[in-house]
């Protein structure tokens, strides 16, 4: 019997807020240990919280982004439970009533299309952090860092949609994309401000009941996500072939044995005493606030994937690759608005400057070259100005230098020779001069060719638009 993997994943998202989501501490990364506290998020009696707007704001943009109803009303909830790092015992969240649901995200690899559907996008704040090792007395002792403490994220829940570790890998990482793109999210996954847990069961092809599932917890990036559900798919498909049951639990990946270790059971799972939040007044978000925020949304990267096949002309693939970041994606629609010829400057972009910006570590959107500048690039490669060689030399010396394609192409008189009848002369000097390999050439030798080749472009100082030597030469040779 074959079995069939199914798939759900939550997703916690730091929202990009200047300040945490109930207090007016910063909520930024890092800073020194406890710095970035107050009364109300180390949680002290009679401290109240107080709703940050533009937190909202940012989880009603995410909310819209994936297609989901933004709701009039949601509510926050106390999540009771105890923890060090949770000073007031609880998590404010939101439970029965989450700011929005019902959304969708269409996954784009592979041939047939897969939809994913998003149960839920709701706010909540974040919990402190336990740090084990790094102090003087780190071997006897937790220490505590309470400046995540209160920092607003989203939670993004799935319907059990997805079939496969690849295609779980491949929505988070959309959805990674997306999160960065609208601002949201820094999708920073080493510092936690991205975190995915994946719950996982597998049935008998074909059936329609879930089997039990196990999740597994915190797994902070693509790769760990697609390992952990590729061996826990297999473990669960092992379970049941021997005759046995996967038990409902929550598991950590380790990356360093590769395997899913079981945490704890559903026995020892949590009852939470969810209650509405006392110290907080229900959400109320009108349709005209999300009206507001969907009108000044950037265009998405799914809709500006196709607007750039539609526009610009560009395959599919091009488009794709163009649009996996927001910065990249304004580069090149700047270079093409500078005059570039879209294709021309796709392959630029994708070849030259994506390996250029990789040797030097930098990202698209501090790149040393302008898009106007590499505009200016292909134009003169486009004019037949420059070779293919030539502007692959000038491109070096635009990024060092900041210079235009022009002035250094006057600088260093670069400027090919692509005008015929400058060309013919010098095809005529050569064959006059090379009467033998001529006369092989003629006589059927036609390896003399690249030789003859070889030699004009040596009388033009290597400055001979190649591909006009090539056919001017040739037809010399044929007409005698
Ligand atoms: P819980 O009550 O354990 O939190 P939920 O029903 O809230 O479970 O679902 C949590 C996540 O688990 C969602 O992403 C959902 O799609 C996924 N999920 C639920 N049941 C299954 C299952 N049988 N197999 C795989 N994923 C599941
Ligand atoms: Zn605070
Ligand atoms: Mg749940």
């Amino acid at each position: 019997m074959s079995y069939e993997p199914v798939i759900g994943l939550e997703i916690h998202a730091h929202l990009l807020t200047a300040s945490k989501i109930f207090c007016g501490c910063s909520a930024a990364f890092g800073g020194g240990p406890n710095t970035h506290v107050c009364a109300v998020c180390l949680g002290l009696p009679g401290a109240l919280p107080v709703l940050n707007r533009a937190a909202v704001d940012f989880a009603v943009r995410a909310g819209l982004a994936l297609g989901c109803t933004i709701h009039e009303t949601s509510i926050f909830a106390r999540k009771n439970y105890f923890y060090p790092d949770l000073p007031k015992g609880y998590q404010i969240s939101q439970y029965e009533r989450p700011l929005a649901t019902s959304g969708v995200v269409e996954l784009s690899s592979g041939a047939e299309r897969r939809c994913v559907g998003i149960t839920r996008v709701h706010l909540e704040e974040d919990a402190g952090k336990s740090l084990h090792e790094g102090f003087p007395d780190s071997d006897r002792k937790t220490y505590l860092d309470y400046n995540r403490s209160g920092v607003g994220l989203i939670e993004i829940v799935t319907e059990p949609d997805l079939r496969s570790a690849a295609d779980a890998a491949e929505f988070f990482s959309r959805l990674r994309a997306i999160l960065v793109w609208l601002g949201v999210n820094d999708g920073n996954m080493e510092e936690g401000s991205l975190r995915c847990d994946a719950n996982v069961s597998v049935r008998p092809a074909g059936a329609d009941l879930l089997g039990t599932k196990a999740e597994v917890k915190n797994l902070n990036s693509f790769r760990f996500l697609q390992h952990a559900l590729e061996y826990e798919i297999d473990r669960q498909i092992d379970i049941i072939r021997e005759g046995g049951r996967v038990v409902q639990e929550t598991r950590l990946w380790d990356a360093n044995t590769g395997r899913t270790v079981s945490m704890r059971s559903k026995e020892q799972a949590h009852d939470y005493r969810y209650f509405p939040e006392p110290d907080l007044p229900p959400l109320f978000v009108d349709a005209a606030r999300v009206a507001a925020i969907r009108n000044a949304m950037p265009e998405l990267p799914d809709a500006r994937r196709r607007r750039f096949v539609d526009e610009y002309a560009l395959p599919d693939y091009d488009a794709g690759q163009l649009t996996q970041s927001r910065a990249l994606a304004d580069y090149v629609e700047a270079t093409i608005r500078a005059g570039a010829p879209p294709k021309l400057a796709s392959n630029w972009i994708m070849g030259e400057l994506a390996r250029k910006l990789k040797e030097i570590g930098v990202d698209i959107a501090a790149a040393p070259l302008e898009p106007d500048r590499l505009a200016g690039l292909v134009a003169l490669i486009e004019q037949g100005a420059i070779s293919g060689s030539m502007a692959k030399h000038v491109f070096e010396k635009m990024f060092a230098s900041g210079l235009t394609a022009q002035t250094i192409v006057k600088a260093e008189g670069l400027t090919q020779i692509d005008d015929e009848s400058a060309i013919l002369d010098l095809v005529d000097g050569i064959l006059t001069n090379n009467a033998d390999a001529v006369a092989q050439y003629r006589a059927g030798k036609t390896a003399t060719f690249g030789f003859l080749v070889g030699q004009v472009m040596k009388a033009a100082g290597g400055k001979a638009n190649p591909k006009r030597v090539n056919a001017l030469l040739r037809r010399a040779l044929e007409a005698r």
